[in-house]
């Protein structure tokens, strides 16, 4: 790529340094590669070096609408003058019209703020629980929430219980009970799962850290259909797939389904601030009452005035027209590399998985490669690379992305 000094001939005693004092003092719990950034705008990073990166992880999609975005930096200056954080003992004048425009936009009536993915996702489930026992009359302690094999929903204790992923889960339990996990894209072995104690299913529509894993096109539909008649709830995790991501507001666009609760985050907080959410109607978000649920930071005035520009940007239909566009320019470019080094390429959107051949190498070689090369992605699985750049890219950095690819794997060769 046209970085503003050479990949692979600078030096590297900036990024060295840097890295030594992460070893030292940081705990190990992640294999980043060997790049330090300093600075980023729209799609590109700029690191210790100076050296510029294409930065197509886009942090796992919470960064869809760019580094650096002028309207949300806008919206962000504009709160940080004026009050950042109250609590939610009190009210504040961002939360309201945020809470408003975001079930709006989503076509729901209520909202419950949050910060993170997994308190998203930990919402969810108590929710689905009270629901079960205040509104179906499941019995008192036994309520049972359906998961998918391969899911991936974050890392409390309670969410890494329902995992199949060895290395998120051992040596954390004891594991929190109630969940079943059945294979994903199978709406038969879901239906057979369900029984009286079932409150809910809650599954990615399109499975991200699966490896951008998208189910038949009759799969949702079907989930929807079952939970439906079954009087079970369904809960999708929009939280890497929504927000423009694959062309659409959330992934369940893509095939008409409406869930029952939508879970939201990464890019809802605009890359700014963590911002998530459980967006529903009211026969579900209204079981909760006053003390039974909360968090000091969800729902702060700043984080609802960034999200609140989020909603504005995707109310336009902009970003969504843009992912949709230009991800099918990627895909057709990565569709031609398929028996070159590439066994399959899957995903919607801008969002794109890649299985590289492991004869040719592996995917963190692939990403090692990509990286000398100026451009920043992220393996999965040992040989699935995953692209999701940010939403701003253009049509001439997805050309160029698609031949630094083959640069990358040809080098492997
Ligand atoms: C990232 C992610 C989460 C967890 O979000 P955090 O903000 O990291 O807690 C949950 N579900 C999905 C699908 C995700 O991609």
């Amino acid at each position: 790529m046209h970085g503003s000094t050479q990949h692979g001939t600078s030096t590297h005693a900036a990024t060295d340094a840097a890295i030594a004092v992460e070893d030292a003092s940081l705990a190990h719990n992640y294999h980043p590669l060997p790049v330090v950034v300093a600075s980023a705008e729209g799609a590109w990073v700029t690191d210790v070096e100076g050296r510029r990166y294409l930065d197509c992880l886009a942090a796992y999609s919470a960064v869809n609408f760019g580094h650096g975005n002028p309207r949300l930096l806008e919206a962000a200056r504009a709160q940080l003058d004026r009050v950042t954080l109250t609590s939610r003992a009190f009210h504040n004048d961002r939360l309201g019209p945020f809470a408003e425009e975001l079930a709006a936009l989503l076509g729901k009536e209520m909202v419950l703020p949050m910060n993170t993915g997994a308190e998203a996702v930990e919402s969810g489930i108590k929710l689905a629980r009270a629901w079960g026992y205040r509104v179906k009359g499941v019995r008192p302690g036994a309520a049972k929430i359906i998961v998918a094999n391969g899911n991936f929903h974050g890392r409390t204790t309670t969410i890494i219980s329902f995992s199949d992923d060895e290395e998120a889960r051992a040596d954390f339990g004891p594991y929190t009970p109630g969940f079943v996990s059945v294979p994903y894209g199978d709406a038969d072995a879901l239906e057979a799962a369900i029984d009286d104690d079932t409150v809910a299913v809650l599954l990615e529509p399109i499975q991200g850290e699966a490896g951008v894993v998208v189910p038949p096109v009759e799969y949702l539909p079907r989930v929807r259909q079952v939970t439906r008649d079954r009087n079970v709830l369904f809960i999708a995790d929009e939280i890497q797939s929504g927000l423009g991501r694959t062309g659409v507001t959330v992934s369940c666009d893509l095939v008409d389904v409406v869930p029952d609760l939508y879970l939201l985050g990464k890019a809802l907080g605009g890359g700014i601030v963590p911002v998530s959410a459980v967006v529903g109607d009211r026969d579900v978000l209204g079981v909760l009452r006053p003390g039974e649920h909360g968090s000091t930071f969800g729902g702060n005035p700043l984080a609802a005035a960034v999200g609140l520009e989020v909603v504005r940007m995707l109310a336009s239909g902009e970003y969504q027209e843009r992912a949709s566009r230009l991800g099918a320019r990627l895909r057709t470019g990565l569709e031609a590399l398929i028996g070159h080094g590439v066994t399959e390429v899957r995903g919607a959107g801008l969002w794109m998985g890649i299985d590289i051949d492991p004869a040719v190498g592996s995917g963190r070689q692939v990403c090692e490669r990509l990286m000398e090369r100026g451009v920043l992605a992220k393996d999965t699985h040992g040989s699935t690379i995953r692209l999701a750049p940010p939403i701003v890219i253009s049509e001439d950095e997805i050309d160029d992305l698609v031949d630094t690819l083959v640069s990358a794997i040809d080098d492997l060769r």
